[in-house]
């Protein structure tokens, strides 16, 4: 399939949108569309055909297997209604800065704050495209203390209640920032950034970082290494933090935007996947149409595995639980909206007596 196209491919409005998915039944069709463009696949055996049962599923003509549309991919068993599912994405991909649990909560009336944070780690949990491809020409890479509460640390490499984050920025020249990537460090060791670095960027490419000991050793792994050092900016009397301007500048508008979007709530468990999205956000900043950032998460949506409650509080729960009364996890109701039979227009008026 060519490039898709906006008013046939994905919603171009907020209208738009509202009028297509209607039904969870024009959901799962999208879906079905997004996940087979060229027809039915089992995921099972690769057989290309297969037909339809009376209750939507699909049955394998190549091994006779039985699967749904949503079967392997984050909707797999959910119970929360695709219309939900499909105003949280449309939520999650259009808003500048997203959306935090507990407003998905309210906006879309999901029973539990548990069912609302769990809908948004799974979309954080799409948005790492396997695969993508590593930054290249001039990037900058520093660390970063992120997460935790604001305190005046000292300065320094010490570890303190902040998670370490490696930052890499791609450099445009003149002025311009490119993509980048954050994830969080073991420690400063070299034996945690050359491998960020590796993961990370092409060989080849120019790398500038500070002087810091952790980077020695980049041009044997094949990069060309432009250290800075703080000393000589100083010497200069230029202010040290403006050595990595890019690098600074993005992990500057990451802290912001886990303090304002999600009110600094955000545990060092799941840090990693908080930076996942916020890297998504920053990396499609430039995309024309919201819109095909909604038709891009659903796109990976149904091509990523499921993603299980149990891994997503693998290590702690969803944290800042707001005191609701004791209830199980709740399953929001659909918001299937029926096409309106305009009564104004059908009805009989009462003859005039
Ligand atoms: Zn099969």
């Amino acid at each position: 399939m060519g490039h898709p196209r906006a008013g046939a491919h994905h919603p171009r409005s907020l209208g738009e949108f509202q009028a297509w998915f209607r039904t969870d039944a024009d959901c799962l069709d999208y879906l079905e569309w997004l996940r087979w463009p060229a027809g039915f696949a089992c995921a099972v055996c690769g057989h290309e055909e297969g037909w339809r049962l009376g209750d939507g599923r699909f049955q394998c003509s190549g091994c006779g297997g039985r699967t749904s549309v949503t079967a392997g991919t984050i909707f797999d068993r959910t119970r929360t209604p695709l219309t939900v599912w499909f105003s949280a994405c449309w939520l999650f991909a259009t808003g500048k800065d997203g959306i935090s649990a507990l407003s998905l909560k309210r906006t879309l009336e999901i029973g539990s704050y548990q069912t609302a944070w769990a809908m948004l780690h799974r979309l954080r949990s799409v948005v790492v495209r396997p695969g993508r491809e590593r930054l290249s020409g001039v990037v900058e890479v520093d660390e970063t203390y992120i997460g935790g509460v604001e305190t005046g640390l000292p300065g320094g490499r010490a570890r303190g209640k902040k998670v370490l984050t490696g930052v890499a920025v791609e450099i445009r020249e003149p002025r311009g920032i490119g993509r980048c990537r954050m994830l969080p460090l073991a420690d400063g060791s070299s034996s945690s950034l050359h491998p960020f670095v590796q993961d990370h960027i092409e060989p080849g490419t120019r790398v500038i970082t500070d002087g810091w000991q952790g980077y020695r050793g980049l041009e044997k792994l094949g990069y060309v290494h432009d250290h800075r050092s703080q000393r000589a900016t100083r010497a200069r009397g230029e202010d040290a933090d403006k050595l990595l301007p890019a690098v600074h500048r993005v992990a500057s508008l990451c802290k912001r935007w886990l303090l304002g979007t999600h009110q600094g709530s955000v545990d060092d468990a799941h840090l990693a996947s908080y930076l996942n999205e916020f890297v998504f956000r920053f990396n499609c900043r430039r995309s024309r149409s919201r819109g095909m950032v909604f038709y891009r998460v659903l796109e990976l949506a149904v091509a990523h595995d499921p993603v299980r409650y149990q891994d997503l509080i693998a290590e702690h729960g969803p944290r800042q639980v707001p005191p609701t009364p004791p209830q199980a996890r709740g399953h929001p109701p659909s918001l299937e909206r029926p096409p309106a039979d305009r009564p104004w227009r059908t009805a009989q008026r009462e003859p005039s007596g």
